[in-house]
Protein backbone atom coordinates (compact mmCIF):
# COMPACT_ATOMS: atom_id res chain seq x y z
CA UNK A 1 0.00 0.00 0.00
CA UNK A 2 1.02 3.66 -0.73
CA UNK A 3 0.71 6.00 1.81
CA UNK A 4 1.62 9.56 1.45
CA UNK A 5 3.44 11.22 4.76
CA UNK A 6 2.37 15.16 4.13
CA UNK A 7 5.50 16.54 4.68
CA UNK A 8 8.81 18.12 2.59
CA UNK A 9 11.11 16.64 5.28
CA UNK A 10 13.12 13.71 4.40
CA UNK A 11 14.55 13.05 7.12
CA UNK A 12 10.73 12.43 9.09
CA UNK A 13 9.93 10.55 6.08
CA UNK A 14 12.90 7.49 6.11
CA UNK A 15 13.08 7.97 10.01
CA UNK A 16 9.38 6.64 9.82
CA UNK A 17 9.64 4.38 6.19
CA UNK A 18 12.09 2.11 8.73
CA UNK A 19 9.48 1.68 11.51
CA UNK A 20 6.75 0.31 8.92
CA UNK A 21 6.72 -3.13 7.39
CA UNK A 22 7.44 -3.16 3.93
CA UNK A 23 3.86 -3.73 2.61
CA UNK A 24 3.18 0.24 3.21
CA UNK A 25 5.56 2.29 0.99
CA UNK A 26 5.58 5.75 1.84
CA UNK A 27 5.96 8.91 -0.33
CA UNK A 28 6.15 12.25 0.46
CA UNK A 29 4.88 15.32 -1.11
CA UNK A 30 7.28 15.90 -3.82
CA UNK A 31 7.05 12.08 -4.67
CA UNK A 32 3.17 12.86 -5.35
CA UNK A 33 4.54 16.50 -7.21
CA UNK A 34 2.30 18.43 -4.53
CA UNK A 35 4.14 21.75 -4.01
CA UNK A 36 1.47 23.44 -2.67
CA UNK A 37 1.46 25.93 0.48
CA UNK A 38 -1.20 24.21 2.95
CA UNK A 39 -1.87 26.97 5.10
CA UNK A 40 -2.18 25.73 8.42
CA UNK A 41 -5.34 28.06 9.34
CA UNK A 42 -7.22 25.58 12.14
CA UNK A 43 -6.90 26.74 15.84
CA UNK A 44 -6.26 23.42 17.08
CA UNK A 45 -3.24 20.97 16.18
CA UNK A 46 -6.02 18.12 15.74
CA UNK A 47 -7.90 20.70 13.05
CA UNK A 48 -4.30 21.40 11.34
CA UNK A 49 -3.00 17.65 11.08
CA UNK A 50 -6.93 16.93 9.56
CA UNK A 51 -6.64 20.04 7.14
CA UNK A 52 -3.42 19.05 5.42
CA UNK A 53 -4.10 15.16 5.20
CA UNK A 54 -7.70 16.13 3.84
CA UNK A 55 -6.07 18.27 0.88
CA UNK A 56 -4.01 15.66 0.30
CA UNK A 57 -6.45 13.07 -0.19
CA UNK A 58 -9.02 15.21 -1.41
CA UNK A 59 -7.09 16.69 -4.23
CA UNK A 60 -4.61 13.74 -4.92
CA UNK A 61 -6.33 10.77 -3.71
CA UNK A 62 -4.15 9.39 -1.23
CA UNK A 63 -4.47 7.58 1.95
CA UNK A 64 -2.29 10.45 3.83
CA UNK A 65 -1.06 11.38 7.28
CA UNK A 66 -0.38 14.53 8.72
CA UNK A 67 0.97 16.27 11.90
CA UNK A 68 0.89 19.13 13.61
CA UNK A 69 2.93 19.76 16.92
CA UNK A 70 2.92 22.62 19.62
CA UNK A 71 4.74 23.63 22.78
CA UNK A 72 1.69 23.85 25.76
CA UNK A 73 2.64 26.09 28.52
CA UNK A 74 0.47 25.35 31.52
CA UNK A 75 1.08 29.27 33.16
CA UNK A 76 0.43 31.02 30.15
CA UNK A 77 -3.33 29.10 29.38
CA UNK A 78 -1.66 26.51 27.07
CA UNK A 79 0.16 28.63 24.52
CA UNK A 80 1.51 29.07 22.17
CA UNK A 81 0.14 25.76 21.63
CA UNK A 82 -1.02 25.62 17.52
CA UNK A 83 1.23 28.99 17.31
CA UNK A 84 3.90 27.84 18.29
CA UNK A 85 6.18 28.65 15.31
CA UNK A 86 4.27 31.82 14.83
CA UNK A 87 4.30 32.74 18.17
CA UNK A 88 7.15 36.30 18.33
CA UNK A 89 5.69 36.80 14.32
CA UNK A 90 5.04 35.35 11.03
CA UNK A 91 8.33 34.28 10.57
CA UNK A 92 8.93 30.97 12.60
CA UNK A 93 12.44 32.59 14.00
CA UNK A 94 12.99 30.14 16.92
CA UNK A 95 15.68 32.72 18.80
CA UNK A 96 12.81 35.22 18.91
CA UNK A 97 9.95 32.64 19.77
CA UNK A 98 12.43 31.32 22.81
CA UNK A 99 12.99 35.00 24.04
CA UNK A 100 9.78 35.72 23.75
CA UNK A 101 8.26 32.48 25.90
CA UNK A 102 11.45 32.90 28.29
CA UNK A 103 10.25 36.31 29.06
CA UNK A 104 6.36 36.41 29.69
CA UNK A 105 7.42 33.48 31.96
CA UNK A 106 9.99 35.72 33.92
CA UNK A 107 7.42 36.40 37.15
CA UNK A 108 6.01 32.72 36.91
CA UNK A 109 6.99 30.21 39.29
CA UNK A 110 4.97 27.22 37.48
CA UNK A 111 7.15 26.31 34.73
CA UNK A 112 5.45 23.14 33.59
CA UNK A 113 4.94 22.64 29.85
CA UNK A 114 4.46 19.90 27.35
CA UNK A 115 5.08 19.12 23.82
CA UNK A 116 1.99 17.78 22.11
CA UNK A 117 1.67 16.36 18.68
CA UNK A 118 -1.45 15.40 16.81
CA UNK A 119 -1.30 12.86 13.76
CA UNK A 120 -4.66 12.56 11.55
CA UNK A 121 -3.94 9.41 9.57
CA UNK A 122 -6.80 9.09 6.47
CA UNK A 123 -7.17 5.80 5.50
CA UNK A 124 -9.51 4.10 2.99
CA UNK A 125 -12.56 6.62 3.25
CA UNK A 126 -12.06 6.48 7.46
CA UNK A 127 -9.83 9.06 9.57
CA UNK A 128 -7.82 8.25 12.60
CA UNK A 129 -6.35 10.65 15.24
CA UNK A 130 -3.29 9.68 17.09
CA UNK A 131 -1.43 11.79 19.92
CA UNK A 132 1.78 12.36 21.65
CA UNK A 133 2.47 14.25 24.47
CA UNK A 134 5.68 14.94 26.48
CA UNK A 135 6.00 16.76 29.66
CA UNK A 136 8.61 18.62 31.06
CA UNK A 137 9.78 22.46 32.50
CA UNK A 138 10.84 25.70 30.46
CA UNK A 139 13.98 26.39 31.80
CA UNK A 140 15.22 29.82 33.01
CA UNK A 141 17.77 29.90 30.11
CA UNK A 142 18.98 28.26 27.23
CA UNK A 143 20.80 25.16 27.22
CA UNK A 144 22.31 23.18 24.29
CA UNK A 145 22.66 23.69 20.91
CA UNK A 146 21.41 20.78 19.56
CA UNK A 147 17.65 19.95 17.68
CA UNK A 148 15.11 22.94 16.87
CA UNK A 149 12.69 25.31 17.84
CA UNK A 150 12.17 25.46 21.61
CA UNK A 151 14.61 22.42 22.63
CA UNK A 152 17.09 24.63 24.50
CA UNK A 153 14.68 25.52 26.61
CA UNK A 154 12.50 22.63 27.11
CA UNK A 155 13.43 19.88 29.91
CA UNK A 156 11.77 16.39 30.27
CA UNK A 157 10.76 15.59 33.33
CA UNK A 158 13.38 12.69 34.62
CA UNK A 159 16.06 14.40 32.62
CA UNK A 160 18.71 17.12 33.34
CA UNK A 161 19.68 17.72 30.11
CA UNK A 162 17.57 20.00 27.53
CA UNK A 163 16.39 18.38 24.66
CA UNK A 164 19.13 20.45 23.30
CA UNK A 165 21.67 18.66 25.00
CA UNK A 166 20.54 15.44 23.89
CA UNK A 167 21.25 13.48 20.93
CA UNK A 168 18.54 12.59 18.02
CA UNK A 169 17.95 9.11 19.10
CA UNK A 170 17.74 10.18 22.75
CA UNK A 171 15.26 12.59 22.07
CA UNK A 172 13.03 10.37 19.34
CA UNK A 173 12.74 7.68 22.01
CA UNK A 174 11.11 10.24 24.59
CA UNK A 175 9.22 12.84 22.22
CA UNK A 176 6.18 13.83 21.64
CA UNK A 177 6.28 13.35 17.99
CA UNK A 178 7.82 9.59 19.18
CA UNK A 179 5.62 8.89 20.74
CA UNK A 180 2.73 9.89 17.80
CA UNK A 181 4.40 8.33 15.77
CA UNK A 182 4.94 4.83 17.41
CA UNK A 183 0.88 4.75 18.05
CA UNK A 184 0.32 5.28 14.08
CA UNK A 185 3.04 2.93 13.55
CA UNK A 186 1.45 0.31 15.89
CA UNK A 187 -2.01 0.48 14.15
CA UNK A 188 -0.72 0.58 11.09
CA UNK A 189 1.37 -2.48 11.52
CA UNK A 190 -1.85 -4.29 12.53
CA UNK A 191 -4.71 -2.72 10.28
CA UNK A 192 -6.21 -5.09 8.08
CA UNK A 193 -8.37 -3.62 4.98
P1 LIG B 1 5.52 21.37 13.41
O1 LIG B 1 4.06 21.12 13.54
O2 LIG B 1 6.35 20.12 13.57
O3 LIG B 1 5.86 22.15 12.19
O4 LIG B 1 5.91 22.29 14.67
C1 LIG B 1 5.43 23.61 14.86
C2 LIG B 1 6.41 24.39 15.71
O5 LIG B 1 6.48 23.84 17.04
C3 LIG B 1 7.84 24.39 15.21
O6 LIG B 1 8.07 25.43 14.30
C4 LIG B 1 8.66 24.57 16.47
O7 LIG B 1 8.71 25.93 16.84
C5 LIG B 1 7.82 23.84 17.51
N1 LIG B 1 8.25 22.42 17.66
C6 LIG B 1 7.65 21.33 17.12
N2 LIG B 1 8.28 20.21 17.47
C7 LIG B 1 9.31 20.60 18.25
C8 LIG B 1 10.35 19.88 18.91
O8 LIG B 1 10.46 18.64 18.87
N3 LIG B 1 11.23 20.64 19.60
C9 LIG B 1 11.16 21.99 19.69
N4 LIG B 1 10.23 22.70 19.08
C10 LIG B 1 9.30 22.02 18.36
Amino acid sequence: MKLVFATNNLNKLAEVQKMLPTSIELLSLKDINCFDEIDETETTLEGNAKLKADYITQKFGYNCFADDTGLEVESLDNKPGVYSARYAGLENDSEKNMEKLLSELENKSNRKAQFRTAIALNLNNKQFLFEGICKGKITQEKQGEKGFGYDPIFKPNGFNNSFAEMTSEEKNSISHRGNAINKLVTFLSKYKS
